[in-house]
Formats: C-alpha cells, sequence, structure tokens
C-alpha cells in the first residue's frame, strides 16, 4: 500500500524491510525466550541511521520525516515487536520532548548522543499508584542550591535500565504551578537505582523496569519545559508518542496475517486447504481489511504530524484502532492454525497474539484513546455551534 510516498520513505521503508527479515526475524523468538535485550542489533540499527531517523541532522539524526520513522518501525514492529518497543520509546518518548520542549542547550548537549544511538531514551512517568492518571505521581522534585533533588519509584520503565539518558517526571515541593515537572537526567547520576524488572506477557525483547531515585541531583539547566509544566510535556509527548505504537500494532498484525495466510494454503482438512473454506477465507479477508484501515489511520497521523497539525485526536484513533485490529488479527490468525497456533515450539504465532495486547495498554489504554476522541468530538461540535450562525446540528461533526 502506498499512496505517493517519496523516494526516500520508499527507501527506508525498504531498507527497514530488508533488516527486518534478515536481522531481527531470525532471532526474535529466541530473544523471546530469554527475556533479552537485542544490544548488537540496536548498535546496527544505529549504523543505518535509524536510532534518529526522524530527528534532524543539525542533532545528529537522519533527518527522515515522521512518516518514514513510522514505516521503519512498523517494519520493524513486523519482525520483533520488542524490538519495536525499544525503538518507539527510544525515539517518541526519549527524544522527541528533548527537541520539542528542550532550550538550544538541552537539545545541543542530550540530543545527538540519543539521535545517534550513542545512548538509549526512556521515559519515566509511571507509578506503582499512577498510571492512566498521570496527574497522581508522588515523585518528588526538592529544590537545592543550583537544581533540584528528585526522588521516588518509577515503575515499568521501557528501556529503563539500558538507558543513557532518561525524562522523569516530579513534583516540586511547592507544586508550582499546581503540576508535576519534567527533568532530563543523565541515567548515571548517583541515586538512580532500578528495582524489580518485569516479567512480561510480550514485548519481551524490550526491557521494562522499576526505577528508583533516591536524591538524584539534577540540575536547574536540565528542568524541561516549565516547572509545574510537566504534565503539558507527558501528554505532548504522547500525542506522537501513540503514532508510533500504532505502527506496531500494525506491524504485528502484519506478521500474524502473512502467517496464516501461508499456513492455511498449505493445511489441508476434507480434502483441500483449509483456505478453500470459507469460514477460513474470510477470517483472512477480514484481517487484511481491518489491517489496512489501521495502517491508514497510522498513515494519516504521521501525515499530519509532518505538517505540524495537533495530532491528539488522530494519534489517539490511530492507536486504539490499531491496537485493538492486532489483537483481533492475532485472534484470529491463532484459530486459523488451530493447535499448532497454541504452541510456542510450532509458530511465531503465540508470540504475535502476546505481543499485540500490550499495544491496547502502553502510551494510554483504549478507554483513555476514547477519552480523548469523544472529547475532541464534543470541543469540536461546540466550537462549531458557537460559530456566528453555528451550523445545522447535522453538520457539526465531520468525522
Ligand atoms: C509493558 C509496559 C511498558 C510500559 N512502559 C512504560 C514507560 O516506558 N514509561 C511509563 O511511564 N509507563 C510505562 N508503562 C505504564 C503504562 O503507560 C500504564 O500501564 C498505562 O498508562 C495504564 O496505567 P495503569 O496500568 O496504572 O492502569 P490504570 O490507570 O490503573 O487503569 C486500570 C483500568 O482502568 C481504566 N481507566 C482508568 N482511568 C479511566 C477513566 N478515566 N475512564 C475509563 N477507564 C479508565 C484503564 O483503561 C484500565 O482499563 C508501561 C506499561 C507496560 C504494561
Amino acid at each position: 500500500m502506498d499512496f505517493g510516498f517519496s523516494e526516500e520513505q520508499r527507501e527506508i521503508r525498504e531498507r527497514a524491510a530488508e533488516f527486518a527479515d534478515r536481522e531481527a526475524a531470525p532471532q526474535a523468538a529466541e530473544l523471546d525466550r530469554e527475556d533479552r535485550v537485542p544490544f548488537e542489533t540496536l548498535e546496527k540499527l544505529a549504523d543505518l541511521g535509524f536510532m534518529g531517523l526522524c530527528v534532524s541532522e543539525a542533532y545528529g539524526g537522519a533527518g527522515g520525516d515522521f512518516l518514514s520513522y513510522i514505516l521503519m518501525l512498523e517494519e520493524l514492529s513486523r519482525a520483533d515487536a520488542g524490538l519495536g518497543a525499544t525503538l518507539t520509546v527510544h525515539t517518541s518518548a526519549g527524544t522527541i520532548p528533548i527537541l520539542k520542549y528542550g532550550t538550544e542547550d538541552q537539545k545541543a548537549r542530550w540530543v545527538p548522543e540519543l539521535a545517534r544511538g550513542e545512548k538509549v531514551g526512556c521515559f519515566a512517568l509511571t507509578e506503582p499508584g499512577a498510571g492512566s492518571d498521570a496527574a497522581a505521581i508522588t515523585a518528588r522534585a526538592e529544590r537545592v542550591p543550583g537544581g533540584y533533588r528528585l526522588s521516588g519509584h518509577k515503575q515499568w520503565i521501557t528501556n529503563g535500565r539500558i538507558a543513557g539518558t532518561m525524562i522523569v517526571f516530579a513534583r516540586t515541593e511547592d507544586g508550582a504551578g499546581g503540576g508535576p515537572t519534567a527533568f532530563v537526567v543523565d541515567a548515571g547520576a548517583e541515586g538512580i537505582s532500578f528495582g524489580k524488572h518485569a516479567r512480561k506477557m510480550g514485548v519481551i525483547s524490550a526491557t521494562t523496569d522499576d526505577l528508583l531515585l533516591d536524591g538524584v541531583f539534577v540540575p536547574e539547566r536540565d528542568l524541561l519545559g516549565e516547572e509545574g509544566k510537566g504534565l503539558g510535556v507527558a501528554l505532548g509527548t504522547l500525542d506522537p508518542g501513540r503514532i508510533g505504537v500504532a505502527a506496531q500494532a500494525v506491524g504485528i498484525a502484519e506478521a500474524a496475517f502473512r502467517y496464516a495466510t501461508g499456513y492455511a494454503t498449505e493445511r489441508r482438512t476434507f480434502g483441500k486447504p483449509i483456505a478453500e473454506h470459507q469460514a477460513i477465507a474470510f477470517k483472512l479477508a477480514d484481517m487484511q481489511t481491518g489491517i489496512r484501515a489501521a495502517r491508514l489511520l497510522t498513515h494519516e497521523a504521521a501525515w499530519m504530524r509532518d505538517r505540524g497539525e495537533r495530532v491528539t485526536e488522530a494519534g489517539a484513533r490511530a492507536k486504539l484502532y490499531a491496537s485493538e485490529t492486532a489483537n483481533q488479527v492475532a485472534h484470529e490468525a491463532l484459530q486459523t492454525l488451530g493447535g499448532y497456533g497454541y504452541m510456542k515450539d510450532e509458530s511465531p504465532i503465540e508470540r504475535y497474539y502476546r505481543d499485540a495486547r500490550v499495544t491496547e495498554i502502553y502510551e494510554g489504554t483504549s478507554e483513555i484513546q476514547r477519552l480523548v476522541i469523544s472529547r475532541g468530538i464534543l470541543r469540536e461540535h461546540e466550537k462549531a455551534l458557537e460559530a456566528p450562525g453555528g451550523v445545522p446540528e447535522s453538520r457539526t461533526v465531520v468525522g
């Protein structure tokens, strides 16, 4: 599917697909079994410029656009969804917020190492008592001469223990501005340690760890954005970040669909390939239709991001639809394989089924995406009614 991609976008997608098939796919099952991050693969991705694909060359990146990054993520996630998770958190959540909210000094000091893949990025917002309700975080940032001291417990941080640079959210003591504050933190700073390594259902080749902060000193100049305005930084990061999760979901769905299609043409029951039983053929039809729709929503959101448009709702729509599609597709692909789909060592489908599940949870659950989308609809509706002369009710929501 290609609606007028540029030469560069097409080329990046082909390079990513080739790398995914040659390097990432063959080792994905082993990494999943061994709960291991493929550091060698991350180095190769850095050599290809993929660790900073959509970061401008001025900051050490490859200078590609956001859609190119999304095309690459889909291909890599098709081979190894954990690798897709590592990469999307590194770029969308660990690098882009510094570019978007950072000072010139912060961009120059932190971004090039991330974009060149010399350091991995992470994003530490969630805590044991605060997930969807990010404003409820309790990590503290105590003001001290020259900066802040951060203390608290961050939970389920993707790339946690492999990160070199961290975006950390904590509440300043006097709550200036009434909300959390964002900081860029060097992972080697004194007072940082790691708690539990999460044993997960899927995306296992991405490490997920608890991050413990015990009086970590952060100089004043590494406050990201404004004090008390960290929630805006977090939400502004998650808007495009969700397009990355959508791409990850499309990649998983595509992998499951391709495998199920091949299997259905070979497996025979009652004298013919199961693909010739209409019940199975229709599953393939539904899978393909869902994936193409999910991909279009994902590309639409990425294209809007490249045009500098607001992607709050577009990102939420893409993530919601793509993640639910990935789960449906993985479910039906497994059913297509019957018992062979259920077994760990007979096909990759069981892994895809597990990998798909988290795309409905991280960077905002499906329920939160529906909240974001529905609020957007109502806001537009209100705006249309308030416009001079108003508009007929039937024309206020245009989709
Ligand atoms: C594998 C993995 C990796 C992760 N990586 C990171 C990371 O790198 N950095 C990070 O900061 N966090 C990370 N997270 C945390 C993730 O973002 C949260 O798990 C997610 O935001 C949901 O929060 P929660 O788990 O606390 O669920 P809760 O917020 O407790 O929600 C529980 C249920 O209630 C529903 N719910 C909550 N509020 C509402 C509401 N207002 N309306 C309707 N339904 C509602 C939710 O949709 C969900 O179904 C990761 C999580 C996982 C599983």
